[in-house]
């Protein structure tokens, strides 16, 4: 195999980018293979230029601006106002713009004849995420032939959702000209084989690839782990239990209910201090005894939904708080605000409710390294939403679904009175599945199976 190429909007040429995820995933295999990180470099400038080229720890990074027009076009407009919603089934939210889709188009197309000039014929490339659907038929446009993968980190959603995208058949048309195409679950894969196979006139082979647009195209789930190890052991530092020590402090003996999620539209937050507030009004015997503390920053406070959820959730947790607090208590502690990701393992560690009940995700990552942050002989438990793709490996979780505010009351419940057997039964089983299927198996089963597939054969006649 030649070298990997990861193509991504946001790279790890920034050192502080590297602890987590895909700068994980990726690193050791671009180092292996004196590979190459293609992607935005987080600027918005006036006037596009070309490639900025530059070696850090073994990893070549190629990096293009963006200019003002296109972050505005291909970014925050149809990345994150038409894509984002609809693939997280949010057809209220989503906007359709000609002129965003356009510049998608136009970035889609600039990055790939930047790129292509970079590539040699045995380079493998992969593609990640869904700001760049489009990359794999503009790399064949512009005459590379050997193999592309594409992984899509979010939920591919049900072809009559997707099919709300004015630009649907485009879409999926471009997405076939990858080699091998992963999807977080199952349920998403099998999304897009159905759509292929219903409104694009696809084919099903009997090796379980799709014949479509005179491609074969094979259709996979990598469901995306963590360094669990890794995550463990930084619970046990001092960074962590400095962040145990202080909340504990707060705490003062009480029960911590605990989420982390980015301020989006997507994790279910507004349905989840509503299912809190319904926890303090059916079970008046925790008054005082739990505290449900929500570590929300904000994200992509340019686009107009995500400035209006922060006025909702304020308003939401003021009210329950003044509805339901004490002179020595308050119900809801909402932190506007991101924490590092020692912090985290570390309140993780003390709280005995992990809650993750997003309306949809792609995978989830806090489901997992709330796991891998447990004391093995005095575990928390995880209430998770079954639309997080972290649910179909979970199912030793408590399950719930995030729009029934009394499930969700009724799980964290149970999860607060929940005795240590049942508590260490589920997390060992947990902790077991998300050891076997790491970020290390995710890359390696996910570049496996690209070097063992026969990009020639795949091309159009
Ligand atoms: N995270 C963080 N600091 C925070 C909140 C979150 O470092 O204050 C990290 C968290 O540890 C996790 C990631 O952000 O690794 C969120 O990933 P997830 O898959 O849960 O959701 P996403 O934000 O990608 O939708």
């Amino acid at each position: 195999m030649g070298r990997l190429i990861g193509v991504s909007n946001r790279t790890a040429a920034d050192p502080n980018a590297r602890a987590g995820g895909l700068a994980v995933a990726l690193w050791d295999a671009l180092v292996a293979s004196n590979g190459t990180w293609f992607g935005w470099s987080g600027r918005t400038v006036d006037e596009a230029r070309g490639i900025e080229m530059f070696s850090d720890g073994g990893v070549d990074f190629a990096l293009v601006d963006l200019t003002h027009e296109e972050h505005e076009r291909f970014y925050l407009g149809y990345s994150n106002r038409a894509l984002w919603p609809i693939f997280h089934y949010r057809t209220d939210l989503a906007n359709f713009d000609d002129e965003d889709f356009a510049g998608y188009e136009a970035v889609n197309h600039r990055f790939a004849r930047l790129l292509s000039k970079q590539l040699k014929p045995d380079d493998v490339v992969w593609v990640h995420d869904y700001h760049f659907c489009l990359m794999g038929e503009e790399l064949r446009q512009h005459g590379f032939d050997g193999r592309i993968g594409y992984f899509l980190h979010i939920p591919f959603p049900a072809p009559e959702v997707f099919r709300t995208l004015p630009e649907h058949t485009r879409l999926a048309r471009a997405m076939t000209a990858y080699n091998l195409l992963g999807f977080q679950t199952e349920d998403h894969k099998a999304n897009f084989e159905r759509y292929l196979l219903e409104f694009a006139g696809g084919r099903k082979n009997d090796d379980g690839t799709v014949s479509v647009h005179g491609r074969t195209v094979t259709l996979k789930a990598y469901p995306i782990g963590i360094d669990v190890d890794d995550f463990a052991a930084l619970a046990e530092k001092d960074k962590a239990r400095e962040a145990s020590t202080r909340i504990g402090r707060f705490l003062g003996g009480r029960e911590l209910v605990l989420g982390v999620d980015r301020m989006d539209y997507s994790k279910g937050l507004p349905q989840r201090f509503e299912a809190v507030g319904r926890l303090i009004r059916d079970y008046p015997d925790l008054h005082g005894k739990v505290s449900y503390t929500q570590i929300a920053p904000p994200s992509r406070t340019k686009v107009d939904e995500y400035a209006e959820l922060r006025e909702q959730l304020d308003q939401l947790s003021g009210s329950i708080n003044g509805d339901h607090g004490d002179l020595d208590w308050i119900p809801i502690r909402y932190l506007a605000r991101s924490y590092t990701r020692d912090e985290l393992a570390g309140l993780y560690r003390i709280a005995r409710v992990g809650l993750v009940t997003p309306l949809r995700d792609g995978m989830n990552l806090v489901a997992k390294e709330f796991i891998a942050a447990q004391d093995p002989h005095d575990p928390g438990v995880l209430v998770l939403s079954h639309f997080a793709g972290a649910a179909s490996q979970m199912p030793e979780a408590l399950l719930v679904n995030p729009y029934d505010t009394h499930e969700v009351a009724d799980a964290i419940y149970r999860a607060i009175h929940m005795p240590l057997e049942e508590r260490k039964e589920r997390w060992s089983a947990i902790d077991k599945t998300i050891r076997e299927k790491d970020i290390y198996w995710w890359r390696q089963t996910f570049l496996h199976d690209l070097g063992h597939i026969d990009a020639e054969s795949d091309l159009p006649p």
